[in-house]
Protein backbone atom coordinates (compact mmCIF):
# COMPACT_ATOMS: atom_id res chain seq x y z
CA UNK A 1 0.00 0.00 0.00
CA UNK A 2 1.37 3.71 -0.68
CA UNK A 3 1.27 5.78 2.16
CA UNK A 4 1.38 9.65 1.98
CA UNK A 5 4.40 11.19 3.95
CA UNK A 6 2.34 11.71 6.97
CA UNK A 7 3.02 11.85 10.71
CA UNK A 8 0.81 8.96 12.16
CA UNK A 9 0.68 9.70 16.20
CA UNK A 10 -0.46 6.86 18.36
CA UNK A 11 -1.33 7.89 21.64
CA UNK A 12 -2.80 6.01 25.18
CA UNK A 13 -2.94 4.67 28.07
CA UNK A 14 0.15 2.97 29.67
CA UNK A 15 0.55 -0.89 28.23
CA UNK A 16 -2.05 -0.77 25.93
CA UNK A 17 0.51 -1.74 23.00
CA UNK A 18 1.50 1.28 21.86
CA UNK A 19 5.11 0.56 20.91
CA UNK A 20 4.27 -2.81 19.54
CA UNK A 21 1.62 -1.13 17.17
CA UNK A 22 3.87 1.99 16.15
CA UNK A 23 6.33 -0.79 15.11
CA UNK A 24 4.08 -3.15 13.41
CA UNK A 25 2.84 0.13 11.34
CA UNK A 26 6.16 1.58 10.87
CA UNK A 27 7.47 -2.11 9.28
CA UNK A 28 4.25 -2.52 7.65
CA UNK A 29 4.34 0.73 5.55
CA UNK A 30 8.14 1.46 5.71
CA UNK A 31 7.79 4.51 8.32
CA UNK A 32 10.51 5.94 10.68
CA UNK A 33 9.33 4.45 14.57
CA UNK A 34 9.89 6.82 17.49
CA UNK A 35 9.16 6.09 20.86
CA UNK A 36 8.60 9.32 22.82
CA UNK A 37 8.27 7.18 26.33
CA UNK A 38 11.54 6.38 25.80
CA UNK A 39 12.88 9.62 25.86
CA UNK A 40 11.16 10.44 28.90
CA UNK A 41 12.45 6.99 30.67
CA UNK A 42 16.53 8.23 29.19
CA UNK A 43 15.86 11.63 30.76
CA UNK A 44 14.75 9.43 34.35
CA UNK A 45 17.45 7.25 33.97
CA UNK A 46 19.64 10.13 33.80
CA UNK A 47 18.09 11.83 36.54
CA UNK A 48 18.41 8.80 39.07
CA UNK A 49 22.45 8.27 37.70
CA UNK A 50 23.56 11.81 38.53
CA UNK A 51 21.76 11.47 42.07
CA UNK A 52 18.48 14.28 41.13
CA UNK A 53 16.24 12.00 42.74
CA UNK A 54 16.66 10.89 46.59
CA UNK A 55 13.60 9.70 49.02
CA UNK A 56 11.43 10.11 46.00
CA UNK A 57 11.67 14.02 45.84
CA UNK A 58 13.25 14.96 42.80
CA UNK A 59 15.72 18.09 42.34
CA UNK A 60 14.34 20.13 39.37
CA UNK A 61 16.87 23.06 39.95
CA UNK A 62 19.37 20.28 39.73
CA UNK A 63 17.99 18.50 36.69
CA UNK A 64 17.43 22.00 34.70
CA UNK A 65 21.00 22.83 35.10
CA UNK A 66 22.17 19.33 33.87
CA UNK A 67 20.07 18.46 31.13
CA UNK A 68 21.65 20.40 28.04
CA UNK A 69 24.80 17.72 28.39
CA UNK A 70 22.32 14.88 28.25
CA UNK A 71 22.45 13.25 24.87
CA UNK A 72 20.01 10.70 23.64
CA UNK A 73 19.27 9.48 20.44
CA UNK A 74 17.69 6.78 18.71
CA UNK A 75 19.71 3.67 16.32
CA UNK A 76 17.88 1.43 14.62
CA UNK A 77 19.30 -2.26 12.93
CA UNK A 78 17.81 -5.06 11.70
CA UNK A 79 18.73 -7.35 14.88
CA UNK A 80 17.67 -5.34 17.46
CA UNK A 81 14.98 -3.06 15.81
CA UNK A 82 14.67 1.25 17.48
CA UNK A 83 17.43 0.87 20.28
CA UNK A 84 17.39 4.44 22.62
CA UNK A 85 21.46 5.61 23.18
CA UNK A 86 22.45 7.48 26.40
CA UNK A 87 25.92 9.05 24.39
CA UNK A 88 27.73 5.32 23.23
CA UNK A 89 25.78 3.87 25.52
CA UNK A 90 22.62 1.81 24.84
CA UNK A 91 19.97 2.02 27.70
CA UNK A 92 17.11 0.34 25.97
CA UNK A 93 17.54 -2.55 28.78
CA UNK A 94 17.64 0.16 31.84
CA UNK A 95 15.07 2.00 30.76
CA UNK A 96 12.34 -0.59 30.75
CA UNK A 97 13.09 -1.81 34.54
CA UNK A 98 10.37 -0.92 37.73
CA UNK A 99 13.15 1.72 38.64
CA UNK A 100 12.93 3.84 35.91
CA UNK A 101 9.12 2.94 35.51
CA UNK A 102 8.47 4.59 38.73
CA UNK A 103 9.49 7.89 38.91
CA UNK A 104 9.05 7.92 35.40
CA UNK A 105 5.70 10.12 35.29
CA UNK A 106 6.53 12.62 37.88
CA UNK A 107 9.80 13.42 35.44
CA UNK A 108 7.73 13.65 32.50
CA UNK A 109 5.16 15.89 34.15
CA UNK A 110 8.36 18.37 34.73
CA UNK A 111 7.62 21.30 32.08
CA UNK A 112 11.19 22.27 30.79
CA UNK A 113 12.13 18.37 30.57
CA UNK A 114 8.71 18.63 28.36
CA UNK A 115 9.96 21.26 26.11
CA UNK A 116 13.33 19.44 25.60
CA UNK A 117 12.14 16.07 24.69
CA UNK A 118 9.62 17.87 22.07
CA UNK A 119 12.39 19.35 20.65
CA UNK A 120 13.98 16.43 20.01
CA UNK A 121 11.37 14.93 18.93
CA UNK A 122 10.84 17.49 16.10
CA UNK A 123 13.92 17.22 15.14
CA UNK A 124 13.50 13.26 14.56
CA UNK A 125 11.03 13.83 12.21
CA UNK A 126 11.71 16.26 10.09
CA UNK A 127 10.89 15.14 6.66
CA UNK A 128 7.86 13.17 8.00
CA UNK A 129 6.87 9.28 7.34
CA UNK A 130 6.89 8.94 10.97
CA UNK A 131 5.20 6.70 13.25
CA UNK A 132 5.11 8.25 17.12
CA UNK A 133 3.37 6.52 20.08
CA UNK A 134 3.06 8.65 23.14
CA UNK A 135 0.69 10.25 25.67
CA UNK A 136 0.40 13.96 23.84
CA UNK A 137 1.58 13.41 20.34
CA UNK A 138 -1.44 14.04 18.98
CA UNK A 139 -2.64 16.42 21.18
CA UNK A 140 0.92 18.61 21.79
CA UNK A 141 3.83 17.35 19.85
CA UNK A 142 2.04 17.14 16.39
CA UNK A 143 -1.17 18.78 16.64
CA UNK A 144 -1.20 18.64 13.13
CA UNK A 145 -0.56 14.91 12.62
CA UNK A 146 -2.29 13.38 9.49
CA UNK A 147 -3.67 10.53 11.21
CA UNK A 148 -4.06 10.25 14.93
CA UNK A 149 -5.07 7.11 16.93
CA UNK A 150 -5.89 6.42 20.61
CA UNK A 151 -5.52 2.99 22.00
CA UNK A 152 -6.97 1.73 24.99
CA UNK A 153 -7.40 -1.85 26.54
CA UNK A 154 -9.02 -3.07 29.73
CA UNK A 155 -7.00 -2.78 33.08
CA UNK A 156 -6.76 -6.59 33.49
CA UNK A 157 -4.98 -7.04 30.01
CA UNK A 158 -2.80 -4.44 30.25
CA UNK A 159 -1.29 -4.95 33.89
CA UNK A 160 -1.06 -9.16 32.10
CA UNK A 161 0.85 -7.57 29.28
CA UNK A 162 3.14 -5.56 30.92
CA UNK A 163 3.74 -8.24 33.56
CA UNK A 164 4.33 -10.78 30.84
CA UNK A 165 7.08 -8.20 29.06
CA UNK A 166 8.82 -7.93 31.68
CA UNK A 167 9.51 -11.41 32.65
CA UNK A 168 10.06 -12.23 29.34
CA UNK A 169 13.35 -9.85 29.37
CA UNK A 170 13.84 -11.77 32.57
CA UNK A 171 12.93 -9.01 35.09
CA UNK A 172 11.47 -9.34 38.74
CA UNK A 173 7.85 -8.69 38.69
CA UNK A 174 4.99 -8.45 40.59
CA UNK A 175 1.41 -8.39 38.87
CA UNK A 176 0.03 -6.32 41.99
CA UNK A 177 2.67 -4.12 41.69
CA UNK A 178 2.74 -3.87 37.99
CA UNK A 179 -1.59 -3.08 38.08
CA UNK A 180 -0.26 -0.48 40.50
CA UNK A 181 2.64 1.27 38.70
CA UNK A 182 -0.24 1.32 35.89
CA UNK A 183 -2.81 2.94 37.42
CA UNK A 184 -0.09 5.30 39.67
CA UNK A 185 1.08 6.64 35.51
CA UNK A 186 -2.10 6.44 34.28
CA UNK A 187 -3.47 8.82 37.23
CA UNK A 188 -0.31 11.47 36.87
CA UNK A 189 -0.25 11.12 32.90
CA UNK A 190 -3.69 12.74 32.70
CA UNK A 191 -3.86 15.07 35.80
CA UNK A 192 -0.56 16.88 35.26
CA UNK A 193 -0.80 20.59 34.50
CA UNK A 194 1.76 20.49 30.88
CA UNK A 195 -0.21 18.36 28.00
CA UNK A 196 -2.21 15.88 30.33
CA UNK A 197 -2.79 12.18 28.41
CA UNK A 198 -6.04 12.82 26.97
CA UNK A 199 -7.20 11.69 23.24
CA UNK A 200 -7.50 14.15 20.69
CA UNK A 201 -11.08 15.04 19.24
CA UNK A 202 -9.93 13.95 15.99
CA UNK A 203 -8.00 10.85 17.11
CA UNK A 204 -9.25 7.17 16.04
CA UNK A 205 -10.25 5.11 19.31
CA UNK A 206 -8.83 1.38 19.23
CA UNK A 207 -9.79 -1.32 21.68
CA UNK A 208 -7.47 -3.55 21.65
CA UNK A 209 -8.23 -6.07 24.47
CA UNK A 210 -9.37 -8.47 22.80
CA UNK A 211 -7.26 -8.16 19.19
CA UNK A 212 -4.33 -10.19 17.53
CA UNK A 213 -1.96 -7.89 15.96
CA UNK A 214 -2.87 -8.96 12.27
CA UNK A 215 -6.56 -7.50 13.17
CA UNK A 216 -4.56 -4.02 14.30
CA UNK A 217 -2.85 -4.21 11.38
CA UNK A 218 -6.29 -4.86 9.39
CA UNK A 219 -7.88 -2.29 11.05
CA UNK A 220 -5.24 0.70 10.22
CA UNK A 221 -5.24 -0.48 6.53
CA UNK A 222 -8.63 0.11 6.32
CA UNK A 223 -8.85 3.16 8.13
CA UNK A 224 -5.67 4.76 5.92
CA UNK A 225 -7.58 3.61 2.79
CA UNK A 226 -10.82 5.25 3.58
CA UNK A 227 -9.38 8.65 4.89
CA UNK A 228 -6.91 9.12 1.98
CA UNK A 229 -8.89 7.75 -0.62
CA UNK A 230 -5.97 4.46 -1.39
CA UNK A 231 -7.51 1.69 -3.28
CA UNK A 232 -5.28 -1.11 -2.21
O1 LIG B 1 5.21 4.76 26.76
P1 LIG B 1 5.91 4.48 28.06
O2 LIG B 1 5.08 3.71 29.04
O3 LIG B 1 7.28 3.91 27.88
O4 LIG B 1 6.11 5.92 28.70
C1 LIG B 1 6.67 6.06 29.97
C2 LIG B 1 6.12 7.30 30.63
O5 LIG B 1 6.59 8.46 29.94
C3 LIG B 1 4.60 7.46 30.68
O6 LIG B 1 4.00 6.81 31.79
C4 LIG B 1 4.43 8.96 30.78
O7 LIG B 1 4.59 9.35 32.13
C5 LIG B 1 5.61 9.50 30.01
N1 LIG B 1 5.27 9.93 28.66
C6 LIG B 1 4.73 11.18 28.51
N2 LIG B 1 4.47 11.67 27.27
C7 LIG B 1 4.73 10.93 26.19
C8 LIG B 1 5.26 9.62 26.32
C9 LIG B 1 5.50 9.14 27.59
O8 LIG B 1 4.48 11.88 29.49
N3 LIG B 1 4.50 11.45 24.98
Amino acid sequence: MQIPDIIIAIDGWSSTGKSSFAKLVASSFGFLYLDSGAMYRGVTLFALEKGFIADAAIDEAALRLALPGLELHFERDEEHGTRLFMGERCIEGEIRGMKVSSFVSPISAIAFVRAWVDERLHAFSEGGRVVMDGRDIGTTVFPDAELKIFMTASPEVRAQRRYDELVMKGQKADLEEVRRNLQERDYIDSHRETSPLRQAQDAFVLDNSEMTFHEELVWIQGLIQGKFGILQ
